[in-house]
């Protein structure tokens, strides 16, 4: 199980990308992290595998907390903590197979010297792992002589090679067309299934979150604003993004988390929007219940 509770990240410069993300993961999750751009979620997962220190907080992977961790523990929970990066991430100039190896050692820069000594046993699972993404017969190509999708699968085959309890991955098919990012989430889906791993994906369409996630956690300025069923986000939210300047349609409904800081309500198949802001010197929700009632006579 995933734990986190009470997660912070205030940059250096004051911006605060977390704030008091209280999440439990149980495992086998398919969890799909939905936000607009700049919700933290990247720095959510990046906090998980400490690339990124929380500000305050603690987060805890089957019991052991993972925020205290330095040297050689942090290096063996990373380990356990696959990363896919929507840029991919692998190195250019080495083949498919080297980089799919490099999952095993957790640091690319000492790859290059050991290549040629890598035990039997993990290049035969570096294989495996090639196999189960459909690109065992490319393990000798360069990585940079495949296409995007390519890459992302040897991505997750060095993700898969490190036999890991978690998946991250950071809005995985957002440089992928339509068709590969399904490949991409079917994917992760199955490997979700057969190993009963966490995964949890980055993401900002609703349409693939709703698809495949059996949990999705609504983020919006660090918040979290929603977090169940696909089913209940069609229920209760059109999608957890807002813009200024969308007009209120109808806001009868009462958002069904006091943290929100901003919700969005769809009531008889149109988007109801509301500018609420609860709490932290927010009005109360009756106030601005009353508030956008009034702007939607105005217009
Ligand atoms: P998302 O992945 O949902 O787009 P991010 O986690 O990347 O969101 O960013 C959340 C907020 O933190 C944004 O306001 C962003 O500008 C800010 N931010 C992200 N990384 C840094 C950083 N390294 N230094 C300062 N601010 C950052
Ligand atoms: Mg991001």
């Amino acid at each position: 199980m995933l734990k986190l509770k009470e997660v912070s990240k205030i940059y250096r410069d004051g911006i605060k990308a977390l704030d008091g993300v209280d999440i439990e993961i149980k495992k086998g999750e398919f969890v799909v992290i939905l936000g607009p751009s700049g919700a933290g979620k990247s720095t959510l997962l990046r906090c998980i595998n400490r690339l990124i220190e929380p500000t305050h907080g603690r987060i805890y992977l089957n019991g052991e907390e993972i925020t205290s961790l330095c040297g050689r523990k942090l290096h063996k929970m990373r380990q356990k903590i696959g990363m896919i990066f929507q840029q991919f991430n692998l190195v250019k100039r080495l083949s498919v197979l080297q980089n799919v190896l490099s999952g095993r050692l957790g640091d690319v820069s000492s790859l290059r010297s050991l290549f040629y000594s890598f035990p039997k046993k993990d290049v035969q699972l570096a294989l495996e792992c090639l196999d189960r993404v459909g690109l065992k017969s490319y393990a000798a190509k360069r990585a940079d002589t495949l296409s995007g999708g390519q890459q992302q699968r040897v991505a997750i085959a060095r993700a898969l090679a490190q036999r890991p309890k978690v998946i991250l991955a950071d809005e995985p098919m957002a440089s992928l067309d339509p068709r590969t990012a399904k490949v991409i989430m079917d994917l992760l889906k199955k490997i979700n299934q057969e190993e009963k791993i966490i995964v949890i994906v980055n993401l900002h369409v609703v349409e693939l979150a709703k698809e495949y996630a059996d949990r999705i956690i609504g983020l919006t300025k660090g918040k979290v604003v929603f977090d169940g069923i696909p089913s209940l986000l069609d229920k209760h939210f059109k999608t957890i993004y807002y813009e200024e300047e969308t007009r209120v349609v109808n806001a009868d409904m009462i958002p069904v988390s006091s943290k929100a800081k901003r919700v969005w309500v769809l009531e008889a198949g149109k988007i109801a929007y509301a500018r609420w802001q609860i709490g932290e010197g927010g009005d109360s929700v009756e106030n601005q219940k009353s508030n956008v009632k009034n702007e939607r006579e105005e217009n």
